[in-house]
């Protein structure tokens, strides 16, 4: 199955493109992640060498794919762009790995959906620069052995606890997490994207959409968009707080950055299961929402809110999570620390 962000909309990923940042200096916070990088960087361009494979992982949305292409333009080098589950055949890898050339970057993007046989053909190429296909079948099969160009494999993933362990191995240049990010940096990127938008903003207004951009980039901008929409309709020229208050109202939006479906989760453990904990698999099948779909898009913000919480037996509601909803609180005692 391919998993189909439903956060990625089409129109969101045009708007990724129009508002990636270019350069280091544009790419707001993260600050460990890009020093580092700069260093590996820099290092590897003095010894003349490629820079070391690299794996990103964190929730969607955080600059994963951004920070890619800004490696790719440091190096001023080309940059392929893949992810697992375009990745179907061993073909079809075979055809990347030899179509990239010397200094190449490889993007994967979703490496947590690379099938294992692919991920069997990839070790070699990561680590030997060797692609070893067979060919034919039964006794007449035989392997050859391709030369690949040195190149790096920068892939990004939501989900790294699903990346099995030999290939998490394999990225020598390092493993980095994206963290979310604070309200200061979401504020930042607001001005900024409203600057290349052309939308005249006033700081009430910045401050209502990063409130609720759930610490997120690519959602910080949605809304920014959506909040612009809104006042163009209403003839505004200056968008302000209150038009944002308003399209966020309309977007049932609230002033946590919950959308229906976070509160839906909420209240469905809450009222279904006495605030758990409940199980994934029953959590999906009551609000009828795909289990990936709940661990990779709505759970790590609720957690990241300290709405919910992981145990060994399921998900539970916490405290926060009852105040947020004005919900009444059971017994303290049968919450979590
Ligand atoms: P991911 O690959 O982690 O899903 P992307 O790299 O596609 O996320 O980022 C989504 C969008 O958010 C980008 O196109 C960019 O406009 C914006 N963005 C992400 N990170 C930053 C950042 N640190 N500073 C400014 N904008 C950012």
């Amino acid at each position: 199955m391919v998993l189909t962000d439903p956060k990625i909309q089409s129109e969101d990923r045009s708007l990724d493109l129009t508002l990636r940042p270019q350069v280091w200096a544009e790419y707001i916070g993260q600050e460990a992640v890009k020093k580092n990088l700069k260093i590996l960087i820099q290092a590897a361009q003095e010894r003349g060498e490629p820079i070391e494979h690299l794996l990103f992982y964190g929730p969607a949305g955080l600059g994963k794919t951004t920070l890619a292409h800004l490696i790719a333009k440091e190096l001023r080098t080309q940059m392929k762009v893949t992810s697992g589950p375009a990745i179907e055949r061993v073909g079809d890898l075979a055809s990347i790995l030899t179509n990239l050339s010397a200094g190449d970057i490889l993007f994967i993007d979703e490496a947590h959906r690379l099938n294992k046989l692919i991920e069997e053909i990839l070790y070699p190429a990561l680590e030997s620069r060797s692609l070893d296909i067979v060919i034919g079948k039964g006794p007449s099969a035989r392997t050859i052995q391709l030369d690949l160009p040195p190149f790096t494999l920068v892939a990004a993933t939501t989900r790294i606890a699903l990346l099995s362990s030999p290939l998490r191995s394999r990225f020598s240049g390092g493993t980095f997490r994206l963290d979310f990010y604070s309200e200061e940096e979401i504020k930042k990127i607001i001005e900024r994207s409203a600057k290349i938008l052309g939308i005249e903003i006033d700081n009430g207004a910045i401050e209502e959409i990063a409130k609720r951009s759930r610490f997120t980039p690519r959602v910080a901008n949605r809304l920014l968009k959506r909040a612009r929409d809104f006042a163009q309709v209403e003839k505004a020229a200056l968008l302000n707080k209150d038009f944002a208050v308003r399209a966020l109202e309309l977007l049932e939006i609230d002033l946590a950055g919950l959308e229906n479906t976070d509160r839906m989760i909420l209240e469905t453990i809450i009222s279904k299961f006495g605030g758990g904990p409940v199980g994934l698999s029953t959590l999906a099948a009551a609000t009828s929402e795909e289990k990936e779909t709940i661990e990779e898009v709505y759970e790590p913000y609720l957690m990241q809110l300290g709405f919910i919480e992981r145990t060994p037996r399921g998900r539970v509601a916490t405290r926060r999570a009852y105040e947020h909803l004005g919900r009444p609180r059971p017994a303290e005692s049968s919450f979590l620390a």
